[in-house]
């Protein structure tokens, strides 16, 4: 990593240079587990996104990716991910300190890095258009263009992973890309040029910049000189960089927050609820954008489903993310406090914590697995996302109240059904407002299947073959012969 870090300094990769930025300002990289800073970040200038936003366009019209042979381009793509996974050990540890999750979870996002590249490497040679028929006189044909400079900011639950996410099918389908990497924890994603460039991606082709959201990210999503945003961040954010995107008509694709639930109807197995649960809430400290916030439980199983889950939460090993916990810390004090002040103001309003409710008193910032029973579905706490190891759960009478209160948030990103009765389940998917249902496990699904929200969890869909044609757009061509 000397390349990355060079004087307790994370550079930023401009068009293929590896620059502390001209203005010499730097942020401060915590490890979340111990509030102690690990290294220093710097940030890019407004003469770095210049020279970012002039690499991208000049490497964009040169046509050194888009016009590449496709086949080559797919192998380009393996390339990366072939030097993503050489970063696994090292990359893994700078994530899992900076972000405060465990090891392995770290590690495993390289890794998932590296596969988004083989997965829309494998598509790069395949993206095809049509032949529409208009009769003997014409011949009619769509063809599918990269849309230019694709602007993506990054949020910093999963920075690794989300970054490729992004940007392996934006590359491969011949794009330039900007990256905005987060600023708590910049550092894997930083280290995401370094196989980019050991890789060698052409220069210009991506560049990936540190910055504080509302000053660079602004900047970078209100720029003139761009073709496409991809947002993956809150809902507050979402609708400042929708009205940058609205002024300069550029499309974007809105990846945001959730308050999913899952249903534990009648004759499900509380095995796989309860793994579910331990996935669903706890994982990463519940800092996901999908994790499962909201448990609605009929009422016949509800008493041995709350027991089980506070069971559950008080034999969580809670550590440093080295150490590989099943409950990590929460990314900074801020995030810290303002899961606090929302349990805070659930219990004002008479929430009934039956495990956990506030922070735990060790170095870093711990919040303690908490269970909230009873709790009145139309409440703030059940209605807003929490983004930490918080589930609320709710009893219901009837399958068509689960479902009712299921859909009440402004929400949709995914949600749950917990049956062995498939056609039960299959209903119960069919009526759920959300992008994506999982039956009987919680994150079922992977790299391939279609992912994203509806409502105010956003729109477009990442992940999968269908994300590819978010980084195309269609061209006709009509000729009258
Ligand atoms: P956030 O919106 O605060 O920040 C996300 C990114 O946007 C960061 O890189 C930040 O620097 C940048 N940013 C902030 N203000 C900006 C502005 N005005 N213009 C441009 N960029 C700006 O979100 P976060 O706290 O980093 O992430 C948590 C949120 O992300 C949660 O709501 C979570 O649900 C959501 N999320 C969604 C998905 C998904 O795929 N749907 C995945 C992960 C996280």
């Amino acid at each position: 990593m000397n390349t990355l870090i060079k004087d307790n300094l994370v550079r930023n990769y401009v068009a293929g240079e590896w620059q502390a930025g001209d203005n010499q300002k730097s942020i401060a990289i915590e490890d979340p587990a111990t509030g102690k800073v690990i290294t220093h970040c710097a940030l890019a200038s407004d003469k770095s996104l210049a020279q970012a936003l002039k690499g991208a366009r000049e490497s964009f019209e040169s046509g050194v990716l888009k016009d590449m042979k496709p086949v080559e381009r797919a192998k380009l793509m393996a390339r990366v991910a072939i030097e993503i996974r050489k970063l696994v050990d090292e990359g893994g540890e700078l994530l899992c300190r900076e972000s405060g999750k465990t090891l392995d979870d770290a590690k495993a996002e390289f890794s998932e890095a590296a596969d988004y590249f083989d997965y829309y490497g494998g598509i790069a040679d395949k993206i095809e258009g049509k032949s529409i028929p208009l009769g003997p006189d014409y011949v009619d044909y769509t063809i599918l263009e990269p849309y230019g400079i694709s602007a993506q900011i990054v949020p910093w639950n999963f920075p690794v992973s989300l970054a490729a996410r992004s940007l392996a099918p934006a590359l491969a389908a011949g794009n330039s890309v900007i990256i905005k990497s987060p600023e708590l924890d910049p550092l894997g994603v930083a280290a995401l040029g370094l196989a980019l460039e050991r890789a060698n991606v052409p220069k210009g082709i991506v560049s990936i910049l540190n910055g504080i959201g509302s000053d660079l990210g602004a900047k970078l999503v209100a720029s003139k000189d761009i073709d496409q945003i991809v947002f993956t961040g809150s809902v507050a954010t979402g609708r400042a960089i929708l009205k940058s995107a609205a002024n300069e008509v550029v499309p974007a694709l809105m990846e945001l927050g959730g308050k999913s639930a899952g249903i534990v109807y009648k004759d499900a197995d509380i095995e796989e609820v309860l793994e579910s649960v331990k996935w669903g809430i706890f994982f990463n400290a519940g800092q996901v954008c999908s994790a499962m916030s909201r448990l609605l439980v009929c009422r016949e199983r509800y008493d041995e489903v709350l027991e089980r889950c506070v069971k559950l939460a008080e034999s969580l090993t809670i550590d440093h993310g080295l150490k590989n916990p099943d409950l990590t810390a929460i990314i900074s004090e801020n995030q810290l406090e303002d899961i606090e002040s929302k349990i805070t103001q659930a219990k004002n309003e008479g929430v009934d914590v039956a495990t956990g409710g506030s922070r735990i008193e060790r170095t870093g910032h711990f919040m303690a697995p908490t269970i909230l029973s009873n709790v009145n579905p139309n409440s703030r706490i059940a209605q807003e996302e929490i983004f930490g190891p918080v589930l609320c759960l709710i009893p219901f009478t009837s399958n068509e109240e689960a479902i009712e209160i299921a859909n009440s948030t402004e929400f949709g990103l995914v949600a749950g059904v917990f049956t062995k009765d498939l056609s039960l389940a299959h209903k119960t998917a069919s009526a759920l407002k959300a992008g994506q249902v999982f039956v009987n496990e919680w994150y079922a699904g992977g790299m391939a299947t279609p992912f994203g929200g509806i409502g105010k969890s956003g729109f477009g869909r990442e992940k999968g073959v269908e994300a590819l044609y978010n980084y195309v757009r269609t061209k006709n061509i009509a000729i009258k012969l």
